[in-house]
């Protein structure tokens, strides 16, 4: 008998019915007729075999066979899903977060490093990453790199400056960078070196502006939205906003020919206004964004309700964007997901086990949001024998991928959903690990398979009328 695969979804576009599998990722689009006619087959005595589909459907039931959407086998999605879990990657690091400092010039209400806690802010490192330490952290990379079996012709290494505030130890930047665009010559793992810098921006002056421009590192500004009222919670640490002067810095930036792209933590505020993104966009000239949302910490915790209007401003401002040329980062993610039918694995290179945080004294860890308990914080960089496939820490984050989550098994973004933070779903509520589910993220990425699929629908219905002029 032919039937249904279990990662079989239909959604309705009115006239039109897509079915989708969430694994093979390959929409096929039915006229509202035929989703009928195929209905009645298959609830008929002669849906044997494929052969017996009625003429006026065959060419739509071979494609939903080929897409594994219809299926004849008992164990056919069996084999999928152990396919697709053979391919999880292993652990393999491309990704290094340079923790020049634990520090922050900021207390951001909702940051989850901590840095708005008196508590957890005392039990952050006060020494910044010395000159000593950037020595041995950049070997350490290295030879993590050369380790990691992975082919550096195809794959960028990247190196990004973090903290606390990466700029309160400026000299140290400067000192990694310098070291590690001397090293691209000998070392082939660099050569493709992409090295950049997420920054709240206020420690910026002319000369380091210049500089990070000649080091080739790409600054990524961090802002809650786009007017001060958006941008309230992100505060000094005597309670003052921000935001008027993030402004002159990314000003000057722009006047010094220094291409910044804006990192937007989502707050409340910004995901209300639709129009104030694209009032910066042209007054500041910016070509590159990525949206965050808000997680909740054990300080923080997020309503319910924002999830789901944050998802839905993601999609409509990566519509309006897109018609300026300017592609949000986290939605081309999934949007390359869909478009190659490659199953996403996971949201962060951390998920993946593929990067390593090096903080001030020496510490890595895996993420960058441990730094301040250093849970998951695994060895130091005098470690000469460490190797991330054989560290349980590493295997088990690499694990965390919704395709072993038998919770997300029925869910049609299983695909290009990723699965989020797992240490956003450990906040989540009392008694959740890192192998919970981050239920906040469910909402964007589900939004987004349904946006994915009606705007390829338009794009498929806009093609077929002009092949018919
Ligand atoms: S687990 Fe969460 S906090 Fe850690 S690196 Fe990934 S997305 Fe960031
Ligand atoms: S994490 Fe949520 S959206 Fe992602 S696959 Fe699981 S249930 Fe679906």
């Amino acid at each position: 008998m032919i039937r249904f695969s279990r990662f079989a979804h239909t959604f309705e576009l009115g006239e039109a019915v897509t079915l989708y599998h969430s694994l093979r990722m390959k929409p096929v689009y039915l006229s509202r007729d035929s989703f009928e006619d195929l209905q009645a087959w298959l609830a008929g005595p002669f849906c044997i075999d494929f052969d017996s589909a009625p003429d006026a459907i065959k060419e739509e039931v071979l494609q939903l066979k080929k897409w594994k959407i219809l299926t004849s086998r008992e164990d056919e999605d069996e084999k999928v899903l152990e396919f697709i879990k053979s391919r999880i990657p292993t652990p393999a690091i491309s990704v290094c977060y340079m923790i020049l400092s634990e520090q922050c010039n900021l207390a951001c209400k909702y940051c989850f490093l901590g840095n708005n806690d008196t508590d957890k802010r005392s039990h952050f490192n006060l020494q910044n990453m010395s000159i000593e330490t950037a020595e041995k952290a950049v070997d350490f990379f290295l030879k993590q790199l050369k380790t990691s079996g992975l082919d550096f012709e195809k794959e960028k290494p990247v190196v990004i400056f973090y903290g606390g505030e990466p700029l309160v130890n400026y000299p140290t930047l400067v000192y990694i960078a310098e070291k590690l665009l001397s090293l691209k010559e000998s070392e082939k793992c660099l050569k493709n070196l992409e090295m950049s810098m997420v920054t709240n921006g206020l420690l910026l002056d002319d000369d380091r502006i210049k500089k990070l421009k000649e080091l080739g590192i790409g600054v990524a500004i961090s802002v809650d939205g786009f007017t001060e009222e958006e941008n309230r919670m992100r505060i000094d640490r005597s309670g003052k906003v921000v935001f008027g002067k993030i402004l002159e810095k990314i000003e000057r930036c722009q006047e010094l020919g220094l291409n910044i792209s804006l990192s937007v933590t989502l707050s409340e505020e910004t995901i209300k206004n639709k129009e104030n993104i694209l009032k910066l966009v042209n007054a500041y000239n910016i070509h590159s964004f990525g949206f965050n949302i808000m997680m909740s910490s054990d300080t923080f915790i997020v309503p319910d309700s924002y999830n789901e209007e944050a998802a839905q401003f993601i999609i409509d401002e990566f519509v309006e964007l897109r018609k300026l040329g300017i592609y949000e980062d986290r939605m081309m993610r999934k949007l390359d997901s869909f478009a190659k039918a490659q199953v996403y694995y996971s949201d962060c290179a951390a998920t993946c086990g593929g990067q390593i945080v090096i903080a001030p004294n020496g510490q890595v860890g895996i993420c960058h949001g441990c730094l301040y308990d250093k849970k998951y914080f695994v060895t130091d960089i005098d470690d000469q024998a460490f190797d991330c496939k054989t560290n349980d820490s590493y295997i088990e984050w690499s694990q965390l991928t919704p395709v072993n989550h038998e919770e997300c098994l029925d869910c049609p973004a299983l695909g290009i959903c990723g699965g989020g933070c797992p240490l956003n779903a450990m906040y989540l509520k009392p008694g959740n690990t890192i192998h919970s589910i981050d239920t906040r993220f469910c909402s964007h990425a589900k939004k987004t398979l349904d946006f994915l699929i009606r705007d390829l629908y338009r794009v498929v219905q806009k093609r077929t009328v002009l092949d018919a002029k």
